[in-house]
């Protein structure tokens, strides 16, 4: 049968006067390398898209990820399908969203999250199959733990420990996979760049030299749940004030995940781990900076948000910028034989070596304590959905952070991208008990 996405494909609106201006990307075809032995994940929390140089961030903060960019197959226009760990990584490790797995994760207030269904496959249960020993290494508990973890032989969780020593316990469990005789694979999940953006202080520099907020915000913890309690009923000038704080913080945190990435590469490299073996580096989803006038992430489905970094590498790599829109449960049916092995039944996503450039691409979270938020990118447009009913357009191309509703100059458009999203509306609908979706209004 084939996928939903497919059926939304081929039900792609014809161009209308309005989007004239909006082809999609032409379609190439893109060869992957030979398959590889073994498999590294890094996976990198809250990250923004923006923050790495190569996507336009200034003061060269990511040396090592734009230049490891520059070497790989990299997808230039990639999405996580949410906006926070547990969704986004389903989509990541499933090669299909919670919605096509009978879920739509959600994020009760205190934590404390529901498991996976029993039967929701994701890659540590393929890789076994096909003999490989695993091990992950995680600095977010999520990975740990509600059916991430199933499969896994070995999960080290180290909750919230920042990226050092992350690297240190996740090279530690080299020699043991390396001397197991199976194929093996690490995956490696970062968090340096989730509040409380707490890199050693060393890398703190520029966030000391801003004058001090009224907290001290180095221990993390207490002093972060005061400034977002106070943050809504500040005067002008302490809202900007807390909002350069936090700024300064998170680019400082995106600078040393960069340099801890880079050392994990590195001591994977002297390990010879890397000889054999496919990496694939990912950010989960991204975070808000006020750009749409909230803080953190699972708050919208809004680009900064939406948008992820993913890079796949393997020694024979021809490097390649992917320009086609792919999105997280692309990456399985990418991956599977970059190891020589079948893309699994039941994945929604498609190789990149054969990614439609004019297929919708889709975007479900849940924030916490309101209602559902989807979007769907089509060419050059994104439709952003809330079920209270709330829709706006954005022109992709003319406007990437998605600052102007442009919904009157393109009325077709928006009635097109309804269509093209209402299927994805029924399937999560029936989903999630506790709202139901209004009809999109303009
Ligand atoms: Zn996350």
């Amino acid at each position: 049968m084939p996928s939903l996405l497919l059926l939304a494909a081929a039900c792609a609106p014809s161009p209308t006067p309005d989007d004239t201006a909006c082809d999609p990307a032409p379609a190439v075809q893109i060869e992957l390398p030979d398959p590889h032995r073994n498999l590294v994940v890094i996976s990198i929390d809250t990250f923004r898209r923006d923050a790495m140089g190569r996507y336009g961030a200034s003061g060269d903060p990511t040396p090592f990820l734009d230049a490891l960019a520059a070497r790989s197959l990299t997808l230039d226009d990639h999405a996580s399908g949410a906006s926070w760990t547990y969704p986004s990584m389903i989509c990541a490790l499933g090669g299909r969203c919670g919605e096509a797995m009978g879920v739509v994760p959600e994020a009760p207030e205190g934590g404390a999250f529901a498991d996976m269904p029993a039967d929701a496959d994701l890659l540590p249960t393929w890789l076994r199959q096909a003999g490989f020993v695993q091990t992950r290494v995680t600095a977010n508990r999520i990975l740990a733990q509600y059916g991430f973890e199933r499969d896994v032989d070995r999960v080290v969780a180290m909750p919230s420990e920042g990226g050092d020593a992350v690297v240190a316990a996740a090279l530690a469990e080299l020699p043991a996979l390396q001397a197991d005789g199976r194929r093996w694979s690490l995956h490696v999940h970062l968090m340096d760049t989730h509040a409380p953006y707490q890199p050693p202080a060393e890398w703190l520099g520029d966030v000391y030299a801003l004058p001090p907020l009224p907290w001290d915000l180095d221990p993390g913890g207490d002093a972060w749940s005061q400034v977002a309690d106070t943050y809504g009923d500040a005067d002008d000038d302490l809202r900007a004030q807390i909002e350069e704080h936090f700024t300064a913080r998170y680019a400082a945190a995106v600078r040393y995940q960069d340099a801890v990435v880079a050392s994990l590469w590195d001591g994977l490299e002297r390990a010879g781990a890397l000889d054999d073996a496919v990496v694939v580096v990912l950010t989960d989803h991204g975070e808000q900076l006020w750009d749409h006038g909230l803080w953190g992430h699972n708050r919208s489905v809004h680009v900064e948000e939406r948008a992820a970094v993913a890079m796949l590498w393997s020694p024979d790599v021809a490097p390649r910028a992917v320009a086609a829109p792919t999105t997280h449960h692309d990456l399985v049916p990418t991956l599977m034989p970059m190891l020589g092995l079948d893309a699994p039944e039941g994945v929604e996503g498609q190789s990149v070596a054969a990614v439609d450039p004019d297929a919708p691409r889709f975007a479900l979270t849940w924030p916490t304590g309101s209602a559902p938020q989807q979007a769907v990118d089509w060419r050059c447009y994104t439709l952003t959905y809330g079920w209270q009913g709330a829709a706006s357009l954005y022109r992709r191309d003319l406007d990437p952070t998605e600052a102007q509703d442009r919904w009157d100059g393109a009325p077709v458009v928006f009635d097109a991208l309804i269509d093209l999203l209402d299927p994805e509306i029924a399937r999560a609908a029936s989903l999630v008990d506790a709202y139901v979706p209004a009809p999109p209004q303009r």
